[in-house]
C-alpha cells in the first residue's frame, strides 16, 4: 500500500511528499484505509510509530470530501472532527502536524482548546469556522459548559493515548464530550491495550470497531 493508492486529495499527497512521508508506516497501512471508509478502530501504537498521521490523514481527507460535497453547508462552518489528547504539549504537536498536512486545502482550519490560553480566544476561533478541534478533555468540558458550540457535524472523534487519559482520570469528561456528538466514527490510539481501554472503545463504537495491534 502507498499513500497514492488511497484516493487522497492531491494537495494532501503533495503535503505528505513535502514532509518526506514516502511510505506509510505499518500502523498507517492498517489504520488509514479503514478510517477512510468510516470504520471505527482501536489501535495499539507507541509514540514514534506514525500514529498521529494515522488519524490526521483520514481527517484531512474526509473533511475535504465533506466540504466539497456540502459547498453551502452551515455558516460559519461547524467542526467536522475532534481530537482529544491528554496533555497540552501533545495537542500542540497534533495541531502542528494537522496544519502541515492540511496546508493549501480550501477548507481546513484547526482550533486548539487547551489550558493556558484564554478560553475566549479559543471560542472566537471556533466561531469563525474550523474543521478540526484538538483539545484536552478538561478544557473542552469547560468550554462546552460555558458556551454553545455546534458539534452536530462532528463525524470523526479521536482519542489519542487512551491509556494515559484513563490513568489521569479523564474518562468521565471524555464520555461527557462524546454525548455531545451524533454517533461519530471513533478512532482510538493507545500504547497499551488493557481491558479498560477496550471497554472504552467498545462503548464508544457501539461494538462496530476493528482492532489493530
Ligand atoms: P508519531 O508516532 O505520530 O509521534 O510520529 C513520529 C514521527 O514520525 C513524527 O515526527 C512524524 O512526522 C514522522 N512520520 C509519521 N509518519 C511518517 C511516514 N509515513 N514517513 C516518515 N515519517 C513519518
Amino acid at each position: 500500500l502507498s499513500f497514492t493508492s488511497c484516493g487522497l486529495p492531491p494537495k494532501l499527497l503533495l503535503n505528505l511528499e513535502t514532509a518526506g512521508y514516502d511510505f506509510p508506516t505499518p500502523i498507517q497501512m492498517q489504520a488509514i484505509p479503514a478510517a477512510l471508509t468510516g470504520t471505527s478502530l482501536l489501535a495499539s501504537a507507541d509514540t514514534g510509530s506514525g500514529k498521529t498521521a494515522s488519524f490526521l490523514v483520514p481527517i484531512v481527507s474526509r473533511c475535504a470530501t465533506y466540504r466539497s460535497q456540502h459547498p453551502s453547508s452551515s455558516h460559519p462552518r461547524n467542526p467536522l472532527a475532534l481530537v482529544l489528547a491528554p496533555t497540552r504539549e501533545l495537542c500542540v504537536q497534533v495541531e502542528d502536524q494537522a496544519k502541515m498536512l492540511g496546508k493549501g486545502l480550501p477548507f481546513f482550519k484547526t482550533a486548539l482548546v487547551v489550558g493556558g490560553d484564554p478560553i475566549s480566544a479559543q471560542l472566537y476561533r471556533i466561531q469563525q469556522g474550523v474543521e478540526l478541534i484538538i483539545g484536552t478533555p478538561g478544557r473542552l468540558v469547560d468550554l462546552l459548559a460555558r458556551h454553545t458550540i455546534e458539534l452536530d457535524d462532528v463525524m470523526m472523534f479521536v482519542l489519542d493515548e487512551v491509556d494515559c487519559m484513563l490513568q489521569r482520570g479523564f474518562s468521565d469528561q471524555v464520555m461527557q464530550i462524546f454525548r455531545a456528538l451524533s454517533q461519530p466514527q471513533v478512532l482510538l490510539f493507545s500504547a497499551t491495550l488493557s481491558k479498560d481501554v477496550e471497554k472504552v472503545g467498545r462503548s464508544l463504537a457501539k461494538g462496530e470497531m476493528i482492532l489493530i495491534s
